[in-house]
């Protein structure tokens, strides 16, 4: 017998703010339901909402630090020197009052709105860079 949990939420692919149910067996996804009666989708999802949760599980998700070699290749690091290393680069980076030029912020739609929130404060308040752009755009 298959146990189903479904968990609402909101799809968090773009600033829509579909309804949807996520539908749960144990720790595994097994799909999507959307919300009927929701404020803005109605029972609708589009295609990200319908199938955009496969990255969860992928084994492509990077779990350490990786920094990128002179030849383009990566090698693992400890977040120790990953940390160093984003430090100097942005030193070397931030010249003066306005780094729009120098630095650039690329968030994810797959971060919650309140982290893209959070992203657009750093990049703007302590990187100084209005460069800042994010995947969900539609
Ligand atoms: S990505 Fe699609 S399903 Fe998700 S909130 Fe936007 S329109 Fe809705």
């Amino acid at each position: 017998m298959i146990l189903l949990k479904r968990v609402l939420t909101t799809c968090g692919y773009c600033g829509c703010g579909c309804g949807l149910y996520v539908n749960i067996e144990g720790d595994e996804i097994l799909g999507v339901t959307p919300q009927g009666g929701h404020v803005v989708s109605d029972g609708k999802l589009c295609a990200k909402g319908w199938h955009g949760f496969s990255f969860v599980r992928s084994p492509r998700r990077l779990t350490k630090p990786l920094i990128k070699n002179n030849d383009g290749t990566f090698r693992e690091a400890s977040w120790e020197e990953a940390y160093k290393t984003v430090k100097e680069g942005f030193t070397r980076a931030m010249t003066g009052g306005d780094n729009t030029d120098a630095i650039g912020v690329f968030s994810s739609a797959r971060c919650t709105n309140e982290e893209n929130f959070l992203m657009a404060k750093l990049a703007r308040m302590s990187l100084k860079t209005s460069s800042i752009d994010h995947c969900a755009r539609l």
